[in-house]
């Protein structure tokens, strides 16, 4: 079975939550609050710096995105909390498509941490050779699972600070598992966010934390939730790095890129 999205739990999406602490964070974050710095990949070397969208710019695109595809879906495939987590943490520097082909034979002997323990690092390996970076990924696969188990009873934590504790998960896969598996209002910044982000105007940073904690302070509410996946499905098949497909985007008359393709 494939789960394409649990949402466990819903949190309040008001200023307490991410958005506050995004902009907390981007006050004292110069450079998230600084006009944009660079152009996005595939722009013209003489070409200027795109302006920032408006607020009604930003709500504009979302609005479409959500009109287009009210609901989103990642494309990485699971089963449950723990092995979307395992599949996130695999995906780094390779493809949603790689990382499912590997995983369906991975997954239907590993579930649970507990088994994943079980079948040990070796396996593991075995099962994700075709992967970049397998070798790691298969340690880390194997270190986090008896983290799970030695510290959270075998469950996957809801919360940011004890998932970025465990053994191969950053700030964006922690996001990843937080948005699909709990239903925060997060925002994962892979390439594909940062190069639409910068190349639209809509989130300008220097860094993926820039970028996010933009992108956590202009994002409309409404939107919040599904902001991720519409970014990332956007950058994966209409925004593309080398060749953006401007004239089949939805957003083409508000994008500020000034590489659009005819
Ligand atoms: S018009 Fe659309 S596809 Fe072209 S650069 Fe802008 S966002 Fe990307």
């Amino acid at each position: 079975m494939t789960v394409r999205t649990t949402t466990r739990r819903k949190t309040g999406a008001g200023q307490s939550g991410p958005r506050a602490t995004a902009g907390a964070a981007a006050k004292a974050s110069s450079t998230a609050k600084s006009a944009p710095k660079r152009q996005g990949a595939g722009a013209p070397r003489n070409a200027r710096k795109p302006a920032r969208l408006t607020d009604a710019e930003v709500a504009e695109i979302f609005r479409r995105f959500h009109a287009a595809n009210p609901e989103p879906k990642g494309e990485l495939e699971h089963v449950n909390v723990y092995t979307l987590l395992v599949a996130v943490v695999l995906s780094a520097q390779a493809t949603d498509a790689g990382v499912n082909k590997a995983t369906r034979a991975l997954f239907a002997k590993a579930d649970t941490p507990a088994k994943m323990v079980a079948l040990g690092e070796d396996a593991v390996r075995e099962h994700i050779k075709t992967i970049g970076l397998y070798r790691n990924k298969a340690r880390n696969v194997i270190l986090l699972s008896e983290k799970l188990v030695a510290e959270h009873g075998g469950e996957v934590p809801c919360d940011r600070a004890a998932l970025e504790r465990l053994p191969g998960v950053g700030r964006k896969t922690a996001n990843v598992v937080l948005n699909i598996a709990f239903g925060e209002p997060t925002i994962a910044v892979d390439t594909h966010l940062f190069r639409v982000s910068n190349r639209t105007g809509l989130a300008p940073g220097k860094s993926p934390l820039d970028v996010e904690l933009v992108l956590l302070a202009r994002v409309p509410e409404p939107y919040l939730q599904h902001a991720h996946h519409w970014l990332i499905l956007h950058g994966r098949y209409v925004c593309l790095a080398r060749a953006p497909k401007c004239r089949d985007c939805l957003i083409r008359d508000l994008c500020r890129f000034d590489g659009k393709t005819a």
